[in-house]
């Protein structure tokens, strides 16, 4: 039976584009290829699910870099208070501990879900899961879309089926072919929020210690303004944390053109004549003990041991004995860590995709294809990704709810 729409991708975007469209009395098909809907939703936040953030629109679009304000007509009918208010009708009650990030009370994403399927069961919407949709043909103003088993028809689709990140939770890039197959163009997309190899095997050392509040930058002259800071962990072979998911959105398009890149980490905040007199003071106060028990008054023994080594010093001679060459050298690597960014883990471990279908086929005031009328995208698979904190998820449900507003 023809429906008025299908939405083919049952993720955060696609769950809001199906109520949205249903609140409008539209009849629509959900089709989803896992065995549930929202499976990277519930997965979210580490299974808190961050909803979304405070910022106001003008701050929130500017956190996606230059392209955001495509975002601006969408935000304008469903921000981050609607969102919120949405939630809170549907059942769901949201809090903000730390004043910044938004979670559900309670800090669980299975409500979140369970409230959404409700609401969705509520419309009446369709869902149809282990569907995966191979191919989406329009003729004489009908889509029909095929899945392994069927083909169904609409009078309008919503491409919903997020980036490449994560594929075992679902998105695999699907939405790419769709909309290359039905004439749009596609940005190159590369792998983002996720864990960077080094080529130091020191940090392998230091695993497992957490630097609050860090600031990490690039060390080429053309891109010395990207830079981050938060929390960062060691791994066994590179750098995790909240500062690197929102930093590799930035490395991973200079790595495919540099191959290896190299980046400063200031893991005190400290400048290298501010550690200097921390030393000094220390020292005056008849502080007697080697150089790795001094750098401890500002480090964690085991990264204190391994940039004592990197600066050619040696830990147990004390901070005055050592050469001044290497003293000097030893107060630049403390101020500024260098490393060089060799690789990832590709999609596998990327929260989020860089890039996707092009902004410019498509209507920032109804999300509709410039292309083909009557065809809509929302979420993660248009080229728009943001940082850590709950933008992305936010964009879904934004996206998700102007989209399922049909222009017919
Ligand atoms: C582990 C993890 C944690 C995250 N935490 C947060 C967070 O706390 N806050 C935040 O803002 N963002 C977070 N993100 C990012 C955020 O979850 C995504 O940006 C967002 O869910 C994207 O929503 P979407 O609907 O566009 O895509 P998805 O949620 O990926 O949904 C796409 C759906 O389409 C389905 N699909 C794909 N291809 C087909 C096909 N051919 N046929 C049928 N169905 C198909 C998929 O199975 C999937 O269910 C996280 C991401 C991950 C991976």
């Amino acid at each position: 039976m023809k429906k008025d729409l299908i939405v083919i991708g049952a993720g955060a975007s696609g769950i809001m584009a199906a109520i949205s469209a249903a609140r409008d009395g539209k009849s629509v098909l959900l089709l989803e290829k896992m065995q549930k809907i929202g499976l990277k939703l519930k997965a979210s936040g580490g299974g808190r699910c961050n909803l979304t953030n405070r910022l106001d629109s003008k701050e929130f679009m500017e956190s996606f870099g230059r392209d955001g304000r495509f975002m601006q007509n969408a935000l304008k009918k469903f921000n981050n208070q609607a969102l919120q208010d949405f939630f809170e009708e549907i059942g769901v009650k949201t809090d903000s501990l730390d004043g910044f990030r938004v979670f559900p009370v309670g800090h669980n994403s299975q409500s979140v879900l369970t409230a959404l399927e409700s609401e969705l069961n509520r419309l009446n919407v369709k869902i149809s899961c282990k569907e995966i949709v191979n191919s989406i043909k329009k003729e004489n103003s009908i889509f029909y879309i095929k899945t392994e088993n069927r083909e169904y028809s609409a009078k309008a689709v919503i491409i919903a089926t997020g980036g490449a990140g994560y594929p075992q939770l679902g998105s695999s890039g699907d939405g790419y072919k769709f909309a290359k197959e039905l004439g749009h163009r596609v940005t190159k997309i590369y792998p983002a929020m996720m864990p960077l190899k080094t080529k130091e095997r020191w940090v392998a050392n230091c695993r497992a210690n957490t630097l609050p509040k860090v600031t990490i930058k690039v060390d080429i002259k053309k891109y010395k303004k990207l830079q981050a800071k938060g929390d960062l962990i060691f791994t066994k072979d590179g750098i995790r944390g909240p500062v690197v998911l929102d930093f590799s959105r930035e490395i991973t398009p200079l790595l495919d053109k540099f191959q290896s890149v190299p980046v400063l980490i200031s893991l005190t905040n400290l400048s290298s004549h501010e550690i200097y007199e921390i030393f000094k003071k220390e020292l005056a106060k008849g502080f007697n003990g080697n150089t790795l028990e001094l750098v401890q008054k500002i480090l964690p023994k085991s990264v204190a041991k391994e940039l004592i080594l990197e600066a050619n010093c040696d830990f147990e001679l004390k901070f005055n004995k050592q050469k001044g060459a290497n003293r000097d050298r030893l107060l630049n690597i403390l101020a500024w860590t260098p490393l060089t960014i060799i690789g990832h883990n590709g999609f596998d471990m990327a929260m989020v995709t860089r890039g996707g279908v092009n902004l410019k086929d498509i209507n920032p005031n109804t999300l509709e294809s410039r292309v083909v009328s009557g065809l809509y995208f929302c979420g993660e698979v248009i080229n728009l990704d943001g940082p850590c904190g709950g933008f992305n998820l936010q964009w879904a449900f934004t996206s998700g709810f102007l989209a399922g507003k049909l222009k017919h």
